[in-house]
């Protein structure tokens, strides 16, 4: 195998030579490293140990020559950095967490570091997850010496999309095979949408949030990201599954086999079209892209059944009154006291307090603690915060009623492809941005986004599917048959 083209093997064609013996661990890492390295101008790296990754390495190549390892063993992949590790540092891309070391890794972590996995690094995202560009990093990514946007491989002008845009981004580039993510209101969904791969978000609960550094507990979910369905099958086989005495949301639900059904005929499969998926505000480029894909799943034996979310609008005023409201709560443990930043000066407890998360935090991290705390105040709690959870529950049924008739939804993931650096500086209109992957993450579904075409200056197009919940092995076998037919996800972008 020539080293020029281990990057662009699959998951699955990966392990396989692994296990073969017919590239070692130890070459495959320094191949992904040398990428990383060579692609450093993306800044989708924030921490790289080479010693850390090839002890690693070396480890799983004595594990393969024994026999032994997991199905993944001696594959490098790279985490989000808002799993905490105990190998790298773990910021969240806050300044607030800089030079932070967690004792522990995460569960996603520790499980698929069970299966075998190498970790290649942390990656960038926006400070606690709160951003739809990665615009929002705080901290300076591997090559830089301060905070840097993430850059789309697919034009370095654009954003990668967000939180997970350094996860997004290595997968595009190809500097990690496959990579993690978490998704609370379409961080794996929206950037997997902007840089042409696949991910996917569980259904609630079934991946375990400990170590998952929170924003809003009700929605945090980790998935996979990778270049196809089949590898993000491979990687959410080990990532789910219940982990009930650390993580109270942790769903009694055993993890199964996601690559099993991945071949199944989708003959028949009925595919919901929300109107409202397809309305105002969605780009005439996706739009197109997005008719041509469902086309293509008719052809493949889908048929495609109207169906109603009308509630959809509402989701973007819900979550942003929920996600910064729980958002409040998590982060008010960020006080200088016990772990992260504090201030070098100040005069009492509560000059500490606000000085160091004045210093910490960044700017739509403190706009979302204050929003939160306005809506959770006395007086405004009913207006609001109660106000918001009973919409909250009607986007839930909403989606039991549209399931009724069909087996899986699809739209688009995002309104439109990847926007310019900078092009959106008012909060606002980011928030809006977030409307097609709101209404799965409040109901706590799982979906989907795969590529799907190209729309405008060629940046890619995804399509999201949404399934009822644990359907995951439905979304992952729809996305597959269609990632058989088509090769919008092998290809590559420029340079890469
Ligand atoms: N873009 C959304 C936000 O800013 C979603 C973020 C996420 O899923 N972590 O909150």
């Amino acid at each position: 195998m020539s080293q020029t083209e281990l990057h662009q093997l699959s998951v699955a064609e990966l392990a396989a030579q692994l296990r073969a013996k017919q590239v070692s661990s130890v070459e495959a890492a320094q191949h992904f490293l040398a990428r990383a390295k060579q692609h450093q101008n993306l800044g989708a790296f924030v921490s790289i140990n080479e010693d850390v990754t090839l002890a690693q390495a070396k480890a799983a190549d004595a594990l393969i020559a024994e026999g032994k390892g997991g199905k993944l063993a001696g594959v490098p992949i790279a985490h989000k950095d808002i799993f905490v590790t105990k190998d790298f540092p773990t910021t969240a891309a806050s300044k607030m967490l800089e030079g932070y070391q967690s004792p522990f890794d995460a569960t996603v972590v520790r499980k698929l570091a069970d299966s075998g996995v190498v970790t290649l690094g942390k990656l960038n995202c926006d400070e606690f997850a709160m951003g739809g560009a990665n615009e929002n990093s705080a901290v300076a990514p591997v090559g830089f010496d301060s905070a840097q946007p993430v850059r789309n491989p697919w034009n370095t002008d654009r954003v990668p999309g967000g939180s997970s845009g350094g996860s997004a981004a290595a997968v595009a580039a190809r500097l990690a095979p496959a990579v993690t993510g978490t998704d609370t209101g379409g961080s794996i969904r929206q950037p997997a949408s902007f840089c042409g791969i696949t991910g996917i978000k569980p259904t609630y609960g079934r991946a375990s949030r400990y170590g998952m550094i929170a924003f809003a507990s009700s929605l945090d979910q980790a998935g996979p990201m990778g270049r196809s369905a089949e590898d993000c099958a491979l990687l959410l086989s080990e990532m789910c599954g219940p982990d009930l005495d650390r993580d109270s949301t942790s769903l009694d639900y055993p993890a199964e086999d996601f690559s099993a059904k991945l071949n199944d005929s989708i003959e028949g499969l009925r595919i919901g079209v929300p109107a409202e998926f397809f309305g105002e505000g969605l780009s005439a480029d996706v739009r197109t892209a997005v008719d041509a894909a469902l086309k293509e799943y008719e052809k493949l034996g889908a048929k495609l059944v109207p169906v109603a979310l009308p509630r959809t609008e509402l989701s973007v005023p819900v979550y942003y009154i929920l996600a910064p409201a729980e958002a409040s709560s998590n982060l008010s443990r960020f006080d200088g006291v016990k772990f992260g930043h504090r201030a070098a000066q100040y005069e009492d407890l509560n000059d500490m307090y606000k000085k160091t998360r004045a210093e910490g935090f960044g700017d739509e991290v403190k706009r979302r603690i204050m929003m939160g705390a306005y809506v959770l105040s006395e007086g405004y709690y009913d207006a609001y915060y109660l106000q918001a959870q009973k919409i909250r529950r009607m986007i839930a049924d909403d989606f039991q009623a549209a399931f009724k008739d069909c087996d899986v939804i699809a739209g688009a993931a995002a309104p439109t492809t990847a926007w310019a650096i900078g092009a959106k500086a008012d909060p606002v209109s980011n928030y809006l941005a977030d409307i097609f992957t709101l209404p799965a993450s409040l109901a706590g579904l799982p979906g989907l986004s795969l590529p799907a075409g190209f729309g405008e200056g060629g940046m890619p197009v995804g399509l999201q599917l949404i399934g009822n919940y644990f359907s995951e092995a439905k979304l992952l076998n729809a996305a597959h048959r269609f990632q058989q037919a088509t090769d919008f996800h092998l290809r590559n972008p420029a340079g890469i």
